[in-house]
C-alpha cells in the first residue's frame, strides 16, 4: 500500500516547510523507496507563472511545461529526479476542474457543493501524483499556514484520505519555537496552539518538527510532548543550519526516517546516504572563493533583496562551485545602477564572472545591456539566461554589428532592428491578451553545434532543456550576426530556433534560449553551469597573477 506524509506548517510561513519535505523525500529515497512529492498553493492563480517573482520567489518549469512553485525545484533537487505538473495544485486549479467536470455533466446532476467535492478533486490529484511515480511514499506540502482560512479545504482533503486508511497516512507538522531576546527562553506555547488548530480540523500531528534558531533542550520536549499529545521521541528538534543541503543529514542522524518508517510498520531496504554526505562534505571543504555577480532586477522590496526571485539560478552556480572546491561568492547588482552611473560597470572588474538571469519588460535592460558590453569587452566569463541570452544578442547587434537602435520587440516595436522577435504563433495570444500559461513552456530539443563551447561543456550532439519565453532570435539577422562573429552552437533540430549563442576569442561568452538553472542538481551540476565556473576560476587566478606581477614589478622599481 502506498503511504501519504501531510507536511503542515505551524505558526508562521518561511519556517523551511519545502526543505522538509524535500529533505525526509531525500531519505526515504535513501533506504531504497520510491518517493515522490507534492505542494498544494493556497492561492486562487491557477499557476505561478502570473505572479511577480518579487512576490512569490521563482517560478519554477518543469519538463512537461507547467509553471509552479519553487518548492517543486527543492524536490527535484533533493530528489534527483523529475517532478511533474501533476504534482502541483493551486486552489485556482482545484475550482477549475471541479467546475469544469460540472459543465461537462460529470456529476451526474447531483448538486456540487464546496465539501466534498473540492476536496475530492484535491485527493485524486495526490492519487495521481503518485500513481504515475508509482511512488511508495507521496510526500504532500499543504502551503501556508494552520488556522488559515485558504488552507481548510486541503486540510479537510488529508483528513479524508487519513479517514480512508489511517494505516497508511502520516502527519508532520512543522512548527516554530520563537526565542525572544528579552527573555532569551525557547517559547513552546505558539506550537501548542498550532496544535490545537490542526486538532479542530480532524488532524492530529504523528510529529512535530520543532524549528529553532537552536536545538531543542529536554524539559521543551517534554512540553511539546504533552501538551501536543505527541509522543518524546516524535517531537524532532531541527534547528537552523548554514546550508539546506544538510538538513537530510541532520534529519538522518536524529533518527527521524528510521521513525517514519517505523510508524509504518516497516524497514530500511538499504542505507546510502554517502552520495549525499559526500556532497555535504564538498560544502564545508571548499574555501577558495569563487565571484560571481548577477545583474537582475527582482531584487528590491523595501530593505529586503529577495534571492528567492533567482533561487535555481543560485543553486544552481553553487553546485558546479563546490564540484570544484570553490566557495560560491554571489553578490548583487541592481541593473538600474548601471544604467545611471556610465562607470558603475567597472565595477565588474572585480568579478571572476557575470550571470544575466531570466527576466521580462523594460525596466533595467539599458544597465544589463552595458555590463554585458563590460564583460564582453573585457574577457570575464558571462552566462546569459533566456533574457539574458536575448539582451546579449542586441548588445552585439548595436556595438559590434553597428545597428545603433537594435532592441527587442518586447520593449520597443518601433525599433528599425527587431533582434528579438515575438515568436509567431506568440503574436495572437498576446493581442488576445492570453498570458497565462501561454509562453513558449517546457522541455524542448536542442542540437549542439560541433567545434563550440557548448558542445564540449555537455560532451553531447543532442540535449533536452527547459524554457519559458515569448520572444526569440530573429533569424532575419543571423547572416550578418554570424558574419561579424557571433556563434549559434544550439538550435532546435530543424535549426529553425537559436537556442545557444556564443562569442569566438573570449575566455566564456555563451547564452541561452533556455533555463539550464532548472535542471542543475547537487549530485549532478548543470554542464554549462560547470564551464562557466571552470572559466571564471581560471580567468579570476590569471588576472589575480597578473596583479601580483604587477604589484612585484612595482616594489622591485
Ligand atoms: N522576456 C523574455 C521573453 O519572454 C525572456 C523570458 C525569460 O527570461 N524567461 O522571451
Amino acid at each position: 500500500m502506498p503511504k501519504f506524509i501531510f507536511v503542515v506548517g505551524g505558526v508562521m510561513s518561511g519556517v523551511g516547510k519545502g526543505a522538509a519535505v524535500a529533505s525526509i523525500g531525500c531519505i526515504l529515497q535513501s533506504y531504497g523507496y520510491r518517493v515522490t512529492a507534492v505542494k498544494i498553493d493556497p492561492y486562487v492563480n491557477v499557476d505561478a507563472g502570473t505572479m511577480n517573482p518579487i512576490e512569490h520567489g521563482e517560478v519554477f518549469v518543469t519538463d512537461d511545461g507547467d509553471e509552479t512553485d519553487q518548492d517543486i525545484g527543492n524536490y527535484e533537487r533533493f530528489l534527483n529526479e523529475n517532478i511533474y505538473s501533476v504534482n502541483y495544485m493551486t486552489t485556482g486549479r482545484v475550482y477549475q476542474t471541479v467546475i469544469e467536470r460540472e459543465r461537462n455533466l460529470e456529476y451526474g446532476g447531483r448538486c456540487v457543493e464546496v465539501v466534498p467535492h473540492v476536496p475530492e478533486e484535491v485527493i485524486r490529484r495526490i492519487k495521481e501524483a503518485q500513481r504515475q511515480a508509482k511512488a511508495d511514499f507521496t510526500i504532500v506540502e499543504v502551503g501556508g499556514t494552520v488556522g488559515e482560512y485558504q488552507n481548510v479545504l486541503f486540510l479537510e482533503a488529508a483528513r479524508m484520505i487519513h479517514l480512508e486508511s489511517p494505516k497508511d497516512v502520516m502527519f508532520v507538522l512543522v512548527s516554530y519555537l520563537p526565542i525572544p531576546k528579552n527573555t532569551g527562553e525557547m517559547k513552546t506555547k505558539p506550537t501548542q496552539y498550532a496544535v490545537r488548530t490542526v486538532n479542530s480540523a480532524g488532524i492530529q500531528p504523528d510529529f512535530i518538527l520543532a524549528r529553532a534558531e537552536c536545538p531543542l533542550d529536554g524539559p521543551r520536549r517534554r512540553k511539546l510532548s504533552v501538551f501536543c499529545n505527541v509522543s518524546e521521541d516524535n517531537v524532532i528538534s531541527a534547528p537552523d543550519v548554514d546550508s539546506i543541503y544538510k538538513v537530510p543529514i541532520h534529519f538522518e542522524d536524529e533518527g527521524f526516517g528510521r521513525k517514519i518508517l517505523k510508524k509504518f510498520g516497516m524497514h530500511p531496504k538499504r542505507r546510502n546516504l554517502a552520495n549525499w554526505r559526500r556532497f555535504t562534505e564538498s560544502i564545508d571543504q571548499s574555501s577558495k572563493p569563487v565571484r560571481i555577480a548577477m545583474v537582475g532586477k527582482y531584487f528590491a522590496t523595501g530593505e529586503f533583496t529577495l534571492s528567492d526571485s533567482y533561487l535555481s539560478v543560485i543553486e544552481a552556480i553553487k553546485h558546479s562551485a563546490w564540484a570544484q572546491g570553490r566557495k560560491p561568492v554571489i553578490e548583487w547588482l541592481n541593473a538600474e545602477e548601471f544604467e545611471t552611473d556610465p562607470k558603475y560597470a567597472q565595477k565588474l572588474a572585480d568579478y571572476d564572472g557575470l550571470i544575466i538571469p531570466g527576466g521580462f519588460g523594460g525596466r533595467g535592460i539599458e544597465g544589463k545591456m552595458r555590463a554585458i558590453r563590460y564583460v564582453r569587452e573585457n574577457g570575464i566569463p558571462y552566462l546569459g539566461l533566456c533574457y539574458g541570452m536575448q539582451l546579449a544578442t542586441v548588445e552585439f547587434a548595436r556595438n559590434v554589428l553597428g545597428l545603433k537602435d537594435a532592441n527587442t520587440e518586447e520593449v520597443y516595436k518601433k525599433s528599425p532592428h527587431l533582434i528579438i522577435h515575438t515568436m509567431p504563433e506568440q503574436e495572437r495570444l498576446i493581442k488576445e491578451k492570453r498570458y497565462g500559461g501561454s509562453m513558449r513552456l517546457g522541455a524542448y530539443p536542442c542540437v549542439l553545434a560541433s567545434g563550440t563551447k557548448s558542445r564540449r561543456a555537455y560532451g553531447l550532439a543532442e540535449i533536452s532543456e527547459r524554457h519559458r519565453h515569448r520572444y526569440e532570435f530573429n533569424n532575419a539577422y543571423r547572416q550578418d550576426l554570424l558574419k561579424a562573429g557571433l556563434v549559434i552552437s544550439g538550435t532546435s533540430p530543424d535549426g529553425r530556433l537559436v537556442e545557444i549563442i556564443e562569442i569566438k576569442d573570449h575566455p566564456f561568452f555563451v547564452g541561452t534560449q533556455f533555463h539550464p538553472e532548472l535542471k542543475s542538481r547537487p549530485l549532478a551540476p548543470h554542464p554549462l553551469f560547470m564551464a562557466f565556473i571552470k572559466a571564471a576560476v581560471k580567468v579570476g587566478s590569471s588576472r589575480k597573477n597578473h596583479h601580483r606581477s604587477n604589484k612585484e614589478n612595482r616594489s622591485t622599481k
